[in-house]
């Protein structure tokens, strides 16, 4: 079984998720005593949200290298960033180890593909919906991308980082987001990502019968199958 090194914090309560789908699945494959080999750099996640706010993408960017680098250093054979928003420096990091970076939009679109899906939906924080990193790559794999209105937009920002990153989990909050997909849907979204790593803390797949893109669970799959290669 392969190491693989997981960049968390960000925030811990999706790093949970991670941690705990990534050993279910080599549960699953391995069974009984069987768990996943991994090492996790787990930021102050407050320290990395002022540098966003604040726009210092490049100390953000010399931050998640530093860490790639160490988890590297540490014996991981594959870097795994736990967050959609921060795979805006992917391409630093995968220019800069020299293992492998296991890409989440990429992983999530081989799941879009599989359900034959053309164009779908993304909700996450209004830097992975309003900047191309995010979009541009689910591009390369032949989907198109709608994200929701300014107000939208702004209301799925706010519940990640007031409530879901604080472990927060509203009602209203969650049939806001409800409302939200089904105007995406209107605008011809086949299926939505949930492109943020908490947002399936707060709605999942029987909560709508639009085909939904749990990122974390989709994402820690793909770790696992790597990890078990
Ligand atoms: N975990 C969230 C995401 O998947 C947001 C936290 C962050 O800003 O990294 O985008």
């Amino acid at each position: 079984m392969k190491t693989v090194g997981l960049i968390g914090g960000l925030s811990w309560e999706s790093s949970a998720e991670y941690y705990r789908y990534i050993n279910m699945f080599v549960k699953e494959e391995r069974g009984g005593l069987n768990s996943a080999k991994c090492l996790m750099h787990s930021f102050n996640f407050a320290e990395i949200v002022e540098m966003q706010h604040n726009g210092e993408w490049e100390k953000a960017t010399q931050a998640m290298l530093e860490a790639a680098k160490t988890l590297e250093r540490s014996g991981a054979e594959a870097i795994v960033i736990c967050t959609n928003t921060m795979h805006k420096m992917a391409e630093v990091i995968e220019g800069n180890v020299e293992i492998p970076l296991i890409h989440i939009a990429d992983a999530t679109a081989v799941k879009i593909k599989e359900q034959r899906l053309d164009t779908v939906g993304l909700i996450g924080t209004n830097f992975t919906m309003e900047q191309d990193f995010y979009k541009e790559r689910l591009k390369k794999h032949g989907i198109d991308v709608v994200v929701p209105d300014e107000r939208d937009r702004q209301a799925v920002h706010n519940v990640i980082y007031e409530e879901l990153c604080q472990g927060v989990i509203k009602e209203s909050s969650k049939n806001a987001y409800l409302t939200i997909l089904s105007r995406l849907a209107e605008k011809g979204a086949q299926g939505v990502v949930l492109g943020c790593t908490e947002i399936p803390l707060l709605i999942n797949q029987k909560d709508t019968s639009l085909p939904l893109f749990d990122t974390t669970y989709i994402h820690s799959n793909a770790v696992a199958e790597f990890a078990l290669k």
